[in-house]
């Protein structure tokens, strides 16, 4: 299954929901059912052309028994198995590769089957030749080619087999040269062996659509894990383990722009914080904080919650002027938020400081710059807090 593209509508309750409640009409509910099909169809459609080959291979090669069996209706058979059948269902074939659909491919199986079964029948039909009976025996082919070659949708299959029943007892049964005995004995044959291959049919695809269910909530519960495993729960935004991915994108992959700002922010007076207001009110406040970096940041950068109440924000193709900027709008929004800080004296508002350092990628480690950011923030801290600080590279010395 093609991981994501097949499961993008569907969510991990639907299928668990569709797993407890099972499914014994052959349906699931619309969204996966429709995720169903889409892989129904990419596997049939991808198979059809061997069947095709196969099946007419097969179907064309019964000639040689038309010859030794029915002689005198060689020259109709000719024309029913290479003139009629086989364009059709190459063509038939082609179609359904150029406009994949389960409807379609259904529709392939069907018509395919009830014309390879009937055509040859009906050009024999008002034949005397003594071998009708062994001649008409040959036709248990075409339902097992549809059962367990073609594999439609068991509705389908149903539809295909009993359609295929009706044309074949019919053509039959208008065949003078056999008699009630023998006709009865053809109906109970292909009747049980109809029901067999439906019993089965419907077997099979129970465990084909448990065994999608079972994968799709497989591959959801792998993504969940991954959500898990790099984001902060308290948060919600990455956490320090995501880290690595990240930088390991940035730096190996390549981005188009080798220039990459790193700012650290650290909430201000936040242990003072938490002794007035309560740990609780502190877990609210990095929330919002959180919230207001996120929406500040939209998509220009990568947040991460880098340690407790200290947070790491990516800025990868912005210049430092742009950085700037952008540390200078989220301090903005987190002091116009204006949570109350009781702590302070005279009492004010939460508010953040934020150090900065940037560079070429070519020329740094993510390691480097989040020092450097570090270094600023405690500058901005000494400064007086609730502000930007830039960090400059450090100079070389000169021995
Ligand atoms: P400064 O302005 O110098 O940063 O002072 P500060 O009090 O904020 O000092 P520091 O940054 O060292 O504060 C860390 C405090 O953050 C200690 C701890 O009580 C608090 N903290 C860390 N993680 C959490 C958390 O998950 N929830 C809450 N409520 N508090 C946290
Ligand atoms: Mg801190
Ligand atoms: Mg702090």
């Amino acid at each position: 299954m093609a991981k994501g593209a097949v499961v993008a509508e569907v969510n991990l309750n639907q299928v668990e929901h569709q797993i407890a409640r099972g499914f014994r009409w052959m349906r699931f509910q619309r969204d996966i059912e429709s995720a169903y099909l889409e892989e129904y169809t990419r596997v049939r459609v991808r198979r059809a052309p061997i069947w095709a080959i196969i099946g007419t291979i097969i179907y064309n090669l019964v000639f040689f028994g038309d010859a030794t069996m029915v002689p005198e209706r060689l020259d109709r058979l000719m024309v029913v198995r290479f003139g009629v059948f086989t364009p059709f269902a190459l063509l038939a074939t082609l179609a359904v590769w150029k406009w994949p659909s389960a409807r379609n491919y259904d529709l392939l199986s069907l018509s395919v089957v009830l014309l390879g079964g009937s055509l040859p029948m009906l050009a024999v039909m008002d034949s005397a030749s003594p071998y009708l009976f062994n001649y008409q025996s040959g036709n248990i082919a075409t339902f097992l080619f549809l059962a367990i070659g073609l594999r439609p949708r068991f509705w389908v299959m149903v539809t295909g087999l009993a359609s295929l029943l009706a044309v074949h007892l019919g053509i039959c049964s208008s065949i003078d040269s056999f008699d009630p005995v023998a006709f009865e004995g053809m109906v109970t044959g292909y009747v049980t062996i109809s029901i067999f291959l439906a019993i089965g049919a419907y077997f099979q695809e129970q465990a084909d659509r448990m065994n999608f269910l079972n994968r799709i909530r497989a591959s959801l519960l792998q993504d969940r894990l991954q959500q898990q495993s790099e984001r902060d729960e308290l948060s919600g935004l990455r956490n320090r383990h995501s880290l690595r991915q990240v930088e390991k994108n940035l730096w190996e992959a390549g981005a188009a722009d080798p220039v990459i700002q790193v700012l650290i922010l650290d909430i201000d007076h936040f242990k003072l914080f938490n002794d007035v207001h309560g740990h609780l009110a502190g877990d609210d406040c990095i929330r919002r904080i959180s919230t207001a970096i996120s929406d500040t940041l939209g998509d220009r950068g990568i947040a991460f919650r880098y340690g407790g109440e200290e947070f790491l924000i990516i800025l990868p193709g912005s210049d430092s002027e742009q950085a700037l900027e952008t540390a200078q709008s989220i301090r903005t929004v987190i002091e116009r938020t204006a949570m109350p800080h009781r702590g302070l004296r005279p009492a004010g508002v939460v508010t953040a400081s934020l150090g900065m350092a940037g560079g070429n990628r070519y020329e740094v480690s993510l390691q480097q710059l989040i020092s450097r950011a570090d270094l600023a923030l405690y500058e901005a801290k000494r400064q007086g807090r609730n502000r930007v600080s830039v960090g400059s590279a450090p100079l070389k010395r000169i021995v």
